[in-house]
């Protein structure tokens, strides 16, 4: 048993362990059993105020050491994940967050790849100059950081959201203080510990276990936060959203999705499905970008439904240290249930069921497909984030793309075809932040600009998108002829 478990664990501030200031404790439950991992200390407004104090200090010290010393920090953070992060994480991220082997090990490869590519990021901030009409003037732009970034993450890839969330900013100078999911406080702050171990001053980063009402809301509404990263659900980008423009800082918003697959006429439907299931049932559909709508072209539809029923009923579910497993629990009781309520709302409006449908045991539900959902069931409207997807069929390209723009999300999409033309066709005019052509729409890359458009949030994370969101411009000009 991990040395995280069966322990208190205290809120992370400027490099102590401290409780709460109400000595609030709050249980983490493994979602493999439902049963208590551990008690984490619940912060409230008083250890806000307390973290964004330290990280103001953490921000001088930070911010002012070269971009050398500050690229080490995070090449040594990511070599100590790369040699370390099994050893340490594989264990946690699996018990804290319901994890397979396959699904944790991908997440703390990725998280040492941020780690790099956040480091090259440092020497790259580069600023500009601009021509300006009086010859005895120059106009150059710098980009500085925001200040203090308040980093509030999500439950399903805590390790390397949290890290995308929080290195880049740091790349750019500035410090942060995380609010992690309340389902996975533990990883966040094994996290932090390794950076302050990597040699980030212990101020530039705390960590706040805790709820979003009692401890999101202050820190995000706390006067002295310059800047926002969440990840998170629509409904939470929405508040944060809100109470980002009441104080007029920047928010970048990465949130729910609800992303279309097209399977066109020309593909072999075998090969389709293999992809649209692995885009769709990755960590049980508990991925932002996972493909929950699958549109496919009417002459391959039957072959297609056949051949992703197959392969569906296929996948080995539940027992997450079996390395075949392709996905264990869903985090808790309410994400179970809200399956149950999409699938049920579906049914009953005339889609039918083409496989699952039931918990197999625990919070491990089987991979379900749905053929059919009218278009204003919550199955078709609303984000599920577990193993529930629709299957619809388009008569040609321009009503599949039709299909793919009739959500409010615009995260992200696959087009599965060889013909380039549609490929591109449809790239160009769907309405997301990616797509994805030949591939399913879960994709990743440390230097893509992730994001997306309507519910599914603002701005865009990865590489230099992420330091350009968390530096400010500067305009500065000088009058070489002295002062007029
Ligand atoms: P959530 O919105 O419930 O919680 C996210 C974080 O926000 C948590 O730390 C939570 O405590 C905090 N929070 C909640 N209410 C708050 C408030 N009023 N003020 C401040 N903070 C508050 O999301 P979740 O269930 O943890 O994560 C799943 C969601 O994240 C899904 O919608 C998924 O699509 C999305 N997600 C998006 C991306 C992306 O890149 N776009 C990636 C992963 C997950």
């Amino acid at each position: 048993m991990s040395e995280y478990f069966q322990r208190r664990h205290g809120l992370y501030i400027g490099g102590e362990e401290r409780s709460a200031a109400s000595d609030s404790w709050f249980e983490v439950l493994s979602p493999l059993d439902e049963q208590p991992l551990a008690a984490v200390a619940s912060a409230g407004e008083e250890d806000v105020a307390l973290a964004v104090a330290a990280a103001e200090r953490g921000l001088q010290t930070w911010s002012a050491l070269a971009p050398k010393v500050r690229e080490a920090v995070l090449l040594r953070a990511a070599q100590i994940m790369e040699a370390e992060g099994e050893a340490r994480y594989l264990e946690l991220l699996i018990r804290e967050s319901g994890s397979t082997i396959g699904k944790a090990k991908f997440e703390i490869n990725y998280t040492v790849d941020l780690l790099r590519t956040a480091a090259g990021e440092v020497r790259r901030l580069y600023g500009d100059t601009f021509p300006n009409d009086r010859p005895d003037r120059l106009s150059m732009v710098f980009r500085e950081p925001l200040g203090v970034v308040a980093v509030v993450s999500p439950y399903n890839a805590p390790l390397a959201l949290l890290c995308k969330m929080a290195a880049f900013p740091l790349a750019a100078g500035n410090s942060v203080v995380v609010k992690p999911s309340e389902e996975t406080p533990i990883i966040a702050l094994a996290f932090a510990r390794l950076l302050v171990e990597a040699g980030l001053p212990a101020e530039a980063i705390s960590v706040l276990p805790g709820f979003g009402a009692e401890c999101g809301a202050p820190l995000v509404n706390h006067p002295r936060v310059d800047g926002i990263a969440l990840t998170g659900s629509t409904q939470t980008g929405k508040l944060i959203g809100a109470a980002a423009m009441q104080r007029m800082v920047p928010a970048q918003l990465e949130l729910g999705g609800k992303s279309a697959l097209l399977v066109l006429r020309d593909v072999d439907p075998e090969r389709a499905a293999a992809i649209a299931v692995a885009g769709m049932f990755n960590h049980g559909g508990q991925i932002c970008m996972a493909n929950s709508r699958i549109v496919v072209e009417e002459p391959i539809y039957d072959a297609f439904c056949a051949a992703i029923k197959r392969e569906t009923e296929a996948l080995k579910i539940g027992d997450v240290f079996d390395s075949d497993c392709a996905y264990g629990p869903l985090i808790n009781r309410r994400a179970v249930e809200k399956i149950q309520q999409h699938q049920a709302d579906a049914l009953a409006q005339g889609a039918s069921l083409l496989c699952g449908g039931r918990v197999r045991s625990g919070l491990v539900y089987e991979p379900t497909l749905l053929l059919d959902p009218p278009r204003d069931a919550s199955i078709w409207r609303e984000e599920s984030f577990g193993p529930l997807a629709s299957i619809v069929r388009a008569a040609d390209l321009d009503e599949a793309i039709a299909l793919a723009n009739d959500s409010q999300y615009g995260l992200s999409a696959g087009v599965l075809t060889h013909n380039v033309q549609w490929g591109f066709s449809a790239a160009r005019r769907i309405n997301a932040g990616a797509v994805h052509i030949g591939m399913h729409s879960f994709q990743s890359n440390a230097l893509a600009p992730v994001g997306g458009s309507g519910y599914s949030g603002v701005g865009r994370s990865g590489g230099k998108f992420s330091t350009e969101e968390f530096t400010e411009l500067k305009w500065v000009s000088v009058e070489l002829d002295g002062m007029l």
